[in-house]
């Protein structure tokens, strides 16, 4: 039996505290972002650690390292678990970082009892997660899952012009691995939970089931320009008239789909923009968001007939543009169960959750059976160089994630 396993977590401390100094800011985070030196010099401590640790490194043509421990069916896919070793320029200590170490962890403490498991097991870091020196964020696994063509990723520039091909090969992680999914028994991945809720509930874990999906639009509405003083409101042509009715009307249908739909307006704008003349056009800039991908349709819908029954009520043009959108990800249930009965099993207070923001399991999710393990982060502060976690959770978090990965490495 492998339940009374624990993993050393001061170990695990140590680790994450080694890496931080790579890149350490005066205010205790980390600027290390993606292929910097500082990238390349833990690239190369992560490396040396894996390969003491009796793994074999390949990395793709992304810059994505697979750290793989055999096991003893070599037939089977591997169970993963990793993240991103690059920071945001002010950013902590453990963003990413937790959940490549704490795979680490997991295969050192595997080590030690000399636990051999059915499948493989890898650890991954992926390319570029943050998106702060090359755009868009998820490069490396976007790439990987297919989302984006390889030349695309290679020929993404920073803000000096030069781009990921340049500095893979610059810094030796231009791999020979061709960049595209591998057959993958289950892929998991711990994260702090960059929000306040398992703190303010005085929880440890976060079982975390899926990614909210998220749409964002600019709603226009075309008037007429007419003067304050001398044109009846009955005539006008106001694009004020429509916009409090649709402010209201997206706030109910945001109600309708409570508790979970969110519902922002974080941009407003008016042309010609003078106190007295009727506005030509109003830009709104609006943000809807659901966990469920059906709820989420079915609020974009309830938007455009709202803003096309208000604009046509009060006799305007309109328009709604489309801007960026992500598909809600719900993750694979025999993931999700692994790691309820690994919280469970350890006795952990948890609850289920679903994630407010995007990860590398996004696009891992889209080929491989996936789920991830939040760890609750001070005041939920993240991408802040004052990001903190604290040592009973990391080591909670990652015994979660060892007996996740045993329970799927070792299933039938
Ligand atoms: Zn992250």
């Amino acid at each position: 039996m492998t339940d009374s396993l624990r993993i050393n977590g001061k170990r695990l401390w140590d680790a994450i505290m080694e890496v931080a100094r790579v890149g350490a800011t005066e205010r205790g985070g980390c600027n290390r972002q993606a292929l910097t030196d500082g990238d390349g010099t833990v690239r190369r401590i992560f490396r040396d650690w894996c390969e003491q640790a009796g793994l074999t490194v390949r990395v793709d043509e992304m810059g994505n390292m697979f750290a793989r421990r055999p096991g003893t069916n070599s037939d089977l896919p591997p169970v993963v678990a990793g993240s991103h070793l690059d920071t945001q320029p002010t950013g902590g200590k453990y963003d990413g970082i937790l959940g490549v170490l704490g795979a680490l962890e997991v295969i050192r403490t595997l080590n030690d009892a000399g636990v051999e498991t059915l499948a493989p097991l890898e650890i991954l870091n992926w390319t570029n997660e943050e998106g702060a020196r090359f755009s868009p964020a998820m490069i490396g696994s976007g790439v990987w899952s297919g989302q984006f063509d390889l030349e695309y990723g290679h020929n993404r520039a920073d803000k000096e012009g030069i781009t990921i091909g340049q500095e893979l090969n610059r810094l030796g992680y231009a791999g020979s691995e061709p960049c595209r999914p591998f057959p993958i028994r289950a892929a998991f991945e711990m994260h702090i939970e960059q929000g306040p809720v398992l703190e303010n509930e005085g929880l440890t874990i976060g079982v975390v089931t899926g990614v909210q999906g998220m749409r964002w639009y600019d709603v226009k509405l075309f008037g007429q320009p007419v003067h304050a003083g001398t044109t009846p409101m009955e005539v006008r042509r106001d694009p004020f008239m429509a916009f409090h009715r649709i402010l209201a009307r997206l706030y109910e249908l945001g109600s309708q789909h409570a508790p979970e739909a969110r519902v922002t307006f974080g941009d407003i704008s008016v042309v010609p923009g003078s106190r007295n003349t009727v506005p030509e056009e109003l830009k709104l800039a609006v943000d809807l968001r659901h966990p469920e991908q059906s709820s989420l349709e079915a609020m974009d819908a309830g938007m455009r007939t709202i803003v096309q029954e208000e604009a046509e009520r009060a006799n305007l043009g309109y328009q709604v543009d489309d801007e960026w959108h992500s598909s809600a990800v719900a993750f694979d249930a025999h993931c999700i169960s692994a790691v309820r009965g690994a919280v469970e099993m350890l006795g952990y207070p948890h609850r289920e959750m679903v994630s407010g923001a995007g990860h590398d399991a996004v696009y891992v999710s889209h080929v491989a059976p996936t789920s991830m393990i939040f760890i609750p982060c001070a005041d939920g502060i993240s991408h802040n160089e004052a990001e903190d976690a604290s040592p009973a959770d990391i080591e909670a978090g990652c015994n979660v994630l060892l007996h996740a990965m045993l329970e799927r490495a070792n299933a039938d």
